[in-house]
This record gives C-alpha cells, sequence and structure tokens, in this order.
C-alpha cells in the first residue's frame, strides 16, 4: 500500500502497486545444446517468407509515419475472414485491445469477470483500469456459463472469456457461447478473445463473429500472434459493432499499428498456404502429443489450441518444477502455469516434430528417474 500522504516523490494512483507483472515465457536454457522454446505458443514454422520480405520492404522508408487507421490492413482482414473493415480496429497485439476495452469501458469500483483459469492479462488490465477483478470457479477445467452468469452483479461491466482458453486448451461450443450472452445484461460487455480460433477443429465452434453480428455487446479479439507467427510483430485487432469501434478509436494511440505490422499483417494474410500447413502440422501433432503422453502415465488436458498442459504427478519427486528443470536442461523450454492456478503442471507449446518427440522422450526419462 502507498500512503496518501507521501509527498517526498511522484505516487502511483491507488491500486496500481497491487498489479502482479505479467511474466513471459521463458526463452533461454543454461548449457543446453539447442533450445526448443515452447513456452509462448509461438508457430513452430515461422511466420510466412512472404512476410519477411514485406518487412524488408518496410525497412527502407522507416521515416514515414504509418497509416493511423490501418486502413490496408482492416481491409486484407475484411476480406480474409468476410468482415466489414470498418467494424474493425488493430492494435499493437491483441492485449493492447483488451487493456483498451478495460479502460475504455470500466470505471474504478466496476466488476469485471474473468474465468478462473482464464488468461493472466485480462486481471492486469481490469486492476489498471480501477476495477475490480472477479474470477469464476470453471468445472473440469473449462468455463462454466452458468457460474459466470451467477457472478453478474449490479456493477459488472465487462466479461472477459478467451475460446479456446490459453493455458488449459478448453473450448466453448457456440450454443454455450450464445447461452452465456443470452444471460447478460446488454450493458454489460461480452469479450470474446479468440486468439487460438484457427486451429481449433469442431464443428461446434465458432469464434464470434456471428454474435458480434447480432448484438450490440460483444466484440471478438484475434491476433497475428499465434497462427501467424508474428509474436514479434504485435499484430491484433477487434471486430466488433460501430459504436464500440468509435469508442476505441477515440482511446487508442495515433499510430498505434507500426508500418512494419502493417505490411506483415497484409502479406500474411495473403499467403493462406502458410496456414494451412501451419494447422495441419498442428492438428497432426496435437494429437501425437494427446496420445503419446498419457501413455507416460501424465494427464493432459484436452485441447484444441496449439499447445497442451500436462500435468504431473503428486509425488514430489516428479513434480512439474522438477520436470520443468529437467526438460530445460536438455534444452526444452515449458510454460510454468502456478499463477494459472496449476502448480503443478507445465503447458507446452506443439512444436516441431524433432521437440514434439524429444519432450516426449526427455519426459519417459525423467519419470523413470
Ligand atoms: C497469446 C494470446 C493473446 C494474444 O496476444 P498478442 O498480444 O496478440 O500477442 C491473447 N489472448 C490469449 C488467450 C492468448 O493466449
Amino acid at each position: 500500500m502507498t500512503k496518501a500522504t507521501d509527498l517526498s516523490r511522484p505516487q502511483p494512483r491507488a491500486g496500481v502497486m497491487d498489479i502482479e507483472a505479467y511474466v513471459p515465457g521463458k526463452s533461454g536454457a543454461h548449457g543446453a545444446v539447442k533450445v526448443h522454446k515452447l513456452s509462448s505458443n509461438e508457430n513452430p514454422l515461422g511466420s510466412s517468407p512472404k512476410v519477411i520480405e514485406a518487412v524488408r520492404e518496410v525497412a527502407g522508408k522507416l521515416e514515414f509515419y504509418p497509416d493511423g487507421a490501418a486502413t490496408r490492413l482492416r481491409e486484407a482482414i475484411g476480406e480474409a475472414h468476410g468482415l466489414n473493415p470498418a467494424n474493425i480496429v488493430c492494435s499493437n497485439g491483441s492485449d493492447e485491445i483488451l487493456g483498451l476495452l478495460a479502460q475504455t469501458y470500466l470505471s474504478p469500483g466496476d466488476e469485471a469477470i474473468f474465468t478462473e483459469h482464464g488468461f493472466l492479462v485480462y486481471k492486469i488490465y481490469i486492476q489498471a483500469a480501477g476495477a475490480v477483478p472477479v474470477s469464476v470457479k470453471e468445472t473440469e477445467e473449462r468455463a462454466d456459463v452458468d457460474a459466470i452468469l451467477a457472478a453478474v452483479s449490479p456493477r459488472t461491466k465487462i466479461v472477459f472469456l478467451a475460446n479456446p482458453n490459453n493455458p488449459t486448451g478448453t473450448y466453448l461450443p457456440f450454443e454455450e457461447i450464445r447461452r452465456l450472452h443470452a444471460g447478460l445484461p446488454r450493458h454489460v460487455l461480452l469479450v470474446i478473445d479468440a486468439a487460438y480460433a484457427e486451429y481449433v477443429r469442431r464443428n461446434d465452434y465458432e469464434a464470434g463473429v456471428e454474435l458480434v453480428g447480432n448484438s450490440q455487446n460483444v466484440v471478438m479479439t484475434r491476433t497475428f500472434s499465434k497462427i501467424h507467427g508474428l509474436g514479434g510483430m504485435r499484430i491484433g485487432w477487434m471486430y466488433g459493432p460501430a459504436h464500440i469501434v468509435d469508442a476505441i478509436n477515440r482511446m487508442r494511440g495515433p499510430f498505434n499499428v507500426n508500418a512494419a505490422a502493417i505490411e506483415a499483417g497484409v502479406a500474411a494474410l495473403k499467403d493462406r498456404a502458410h496456414v494451412d500447413r501451419t494447422v495441419a502440422h498442428n492438428d497432426h501433432w496435437l494429437r501425437w502429443l494427446s496420445e503419446e503422453l498419457p501413455k507416460l502415465g501424465l494427464r493432459v488436458t484436452p485441447s484444441v489450441g496449439n499447445f497442451i498442459l500436462i500435468h504431473f504427478p503428486t509425488d514430489e519427486k516428479h513434480s512439474a518444477e522438477k520436470a520443468d528443470a529437467f526438460l530445460s536442461s536438455r534444452g526444452y523450454i515449458l510454460r510454468r502455469v502456478a499463477a494459472y492456478g496449476f502448480p503443478n503442471a507445465l503447458r507446452m507449446t506443439v512444436g516441431t516434430e524433432e521437440a514434439n518427440r524429444g519432450v516426449a522422450a526427455a519426459l519417459a526419462e525423467f519419470l523413470k528417474s
């Protein structure tokens, strides 16, 4: 707690020092010969060669400000997804748009809901807006619509839901999302974070487009960081009703998406083949990991994303912490997820064939030790 009376130096406003800063996945390992970074759900195939070319071209004209409206990128997204570009806002990663939504729709004292094992960024942005984070229990590591609806109070302004969720990889079918929306008061904003939508291969899944189109209180957020392999470029976007687009455009920085990001995004959307290769690779290896790891006696949460949550035995010798150290020493960097309510699990990004086989082999060795 900072004392309001401390006038010896500038003081952040109330609540800021209560925020626990986000800790990204590790990126290195000491001493290992070859490092496989499987901690941030990055694309093992990298980004499209067409993107690299487009970014090289921008490098020759960096003195120019970007188009503040990111028009070319919004048009390319609109074309690829069959959406009206006027209903799209682009951002510096989808993280930025999640923060803007919180800043725009939450006042101090308001409440915003997210789920027990939901993406941690929501809580940070809710607190940053001075609002009260309300965490709702999940059922079998999946968001529970009834529990969310039961947590809605007169002060609730936003519900944040990642679908599929990170780090569980579980999802809600469209019927459940529709039921959630139907149960919310119309002044409550439903934010559907569909960061992993492209990976989902289920007939009962819908990313959120339909619900946005038919209502005034739903937005869908998306990212180029996962399927397009562009985490380093920071490109996200939101699809929403005109009144929300209007409000967010007033709140965002005038040039929030940089020139390289705009060109990279446009090029990435043109390379359908790269997206298809990525999905096919993920499909194959997600299934492989989901079958192989349980054979070792490890429980995995059924995932539809590009990562898998691995639960470790309760004996001390084989805890997630020990597994993390063991894997790191062999160059496999997974993600600790204690902060997400899983002290004894690790999240693994679906990697290259070499990485996936390597982790499975290393885990077999670890469990025998
Ligand atoms: C990775 C991720 C994001 C996207 O982050 P960017 O800021 O676009 O890189 C958003 N939501 C969830 C649930 C994620 O896992």
